[in-house]
């Protein structure tokens, strides 16, 4: 009833997973669910369909790990080459399934179709082989066993398609795998927003030091610093020494930090936007958005949270000056005396989105606040006062007339200055939620001074 395997690799195939044509989702999927299972992962590789390179990277992987995970390749096509290289790689003869032949026939019938030849491959196996049966595709799965020197290496081969290897996964590939009794690998992710990563660095001293358990290791990501504590040991103590190093974390970064996650691989959208969507719902608040630059960014970020529509009311991309006034109710004068890139205006837009809202207001809240994001994305239009990553951050609600708006100069090419701003001004509207405002954040080039507007 299962093995207890010690390190797995996970290997994608395919020529557009190499070139870096798509990305290859399945090596994360995979490696959470191992990682959840108590088997170390120790490394993933993306191979092109060649079976010499196929062929190396599977014994150079034979030589570290005793279960090798790989997906792709199983295809009906030409270059679908992974039973070719399995055989290779076992020294054994490609025979037919017929177990696997007769599905694929039945599966045929069904569909009303002919079993062609190049489909007929796919119930071929190596002689040592079995086949996993594919409810969800055509083509069977492999498993074998690999024998270097006195070692065995457990090789399952799933098929690309992620609808079809992970039901495979759970089918053949978990039952295949016995936890170590009590023996765990354990996760946390805390989310900050802000300070730059050098400084989080700095104040976690030795807490970074990497022959530590739990391991501590920092990501940052468009001002987010992710702080993952990885515990890998005893189960007992598992809970114990998390919780102890999760309070000298906090101890440094608590007026920083936003979020805590325990199942960091499930996370489905960035955690900043889930962080504002909970506090708005706790608050009986929404939110809307008026947004330039982005051009709706924040609210797809938003909109992407399942659950968001009890607590968004929406969001205008007003683009153009135009639209600013007509839809938004900035001032012409506003915008012709200070520019569409402007705290006057940030404020405005935000003023107005939150004007518009009141009458649209879902059932159950009773406030709402507006963020308002206007400015310069690049690379052209950037000018020596206004240079390109000039992004004004407006901040209104219904519930004060205090209306804020914050000048920041993000770095980085367009598409980096649009994902800093949308997440800039979520970080800008939760800290302010929660009483923890920052009073410069991070890119933010000053203090602004201009008197509140009213709103
Ligand atoms: P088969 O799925 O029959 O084994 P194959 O994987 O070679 O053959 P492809 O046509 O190359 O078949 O891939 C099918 C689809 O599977 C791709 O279009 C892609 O959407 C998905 N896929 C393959 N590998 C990956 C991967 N590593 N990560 C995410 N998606 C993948
Ligand atoms: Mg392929």
């Amino acid at each position: 009833m299962g093995q207890v395997f010690q390190h797995a690799t996970v290997v994608s195939i395919g020529d557009e997973l190499a070139i870096g044509q798509s990305l290859d989702t399945n090596s994360k999927w995979l490696s959470n669910q191992l990682t959840a299972m108590g088997v170390r992962v120790i490394e993933h590789v993306a191979v092109p369909d060649d079976v010499q390179a196929m062929l190396a990277a599977l014994r150079r992987l034979a030589n570290n790990a005793d279960l090798i995970v790989a997906t792709g390749g199983l295809g009906p096509t030409a270059d679908d080459l992974s039973r070719a290289v399995l055989a290779a790689l076992l020294g054994d003869a490609l025979v037919r399934d017929e177990v696997a032949y007769r599905e694929l026939e039945a599966l045929f019938r069904k569909r009303g179709r002919e079993l062609t030849e190049a489909n007929a491959m796919q119930a071929l196996r190596p002689a040592s082989a079995t086949c996993l049966s594919n409810p969800h595709g055509t083509a069977p799965g492999l498993r074998a066993q690999y024998r270097v020197a006195d070692r065995a290496v457990e090789v399952f081969m799933l098929p690309g398609p992620p609808h079809e290897n992970r039901p495979m996964f759970e089918a053949f590939v978990a039952p295949a795998i016995k936890r170590p009794v009590g023996h765990v690998i354990r996760a946390r992710v805390i989310h900050h927003y802000g300070p730059a990563e050098s400084e989080a660095a700095r104040r976690l001293g030795p807490l970074l030091d990497r022959d530590r358990n739990p391991l501590v290791g920092i990501t940052a990501s468009d001002g987010v610093i992710s702080l993952r504590i990885r515990y890998e040991g005893a189960e007992e103590d598992a809970e114990r020494l998390i919780e102890a190093t999760d309070a000298e974390v906090e101890r440094v970064l608590a007026s920083h930090r936003f979020a805590v996650v325990d199942d960091p691989g499930a996370e489905v959208a960035p955690p900043i936007y889930v962080a504002l969507l909970e506090e708005l719902k706790q608050r009986g608040a929404t939110l809307v958005t008026a947004e330039s630059c982005t051009g709706g960014m924040l609210a797809e970020c938003i909109t992407s949270i399942s659950g968001s529509s009890s607590n968004f009311v929406g969001g205008f991309v007003t683009y153009s000056n135009e639209l600013k006034h007509r839809v938004l109710g900035v001032e012409r004068a506003v915008l012709e005396a200070h520019g569409a890139v402007s705290g006057e205006t940030a404020r405005e837009m935000a003023a107005g989105a939150v004007r518009t809202a009141l009458h649209a207001q879902i059932p159950g809240t009773h406030e709402t606040h507006a963020l308002s994001i206007t400015g310069i994305a690049g690379p052209d239009g950037g000018s020596r006062e206004k240079p390109v990553g000039t992004v004004w951050i407006g901040r209104a609600s219904s519930s004060d007339v205090d209306v804020e708006a914050r000048r920041f100069v993000f770095p980085g090419d367009r598409a980096t200055v649009r994902r800093r701003s949308a997440a800039t001004a979520t970080a800008m509207l939760l800290f302010h939620l929660t009483g923890r405002e920052m009073p410069r954040m991070l890119w933010q080039v000053e203090p602004d001074g201009t008197p509140p507007m009213g709103g």
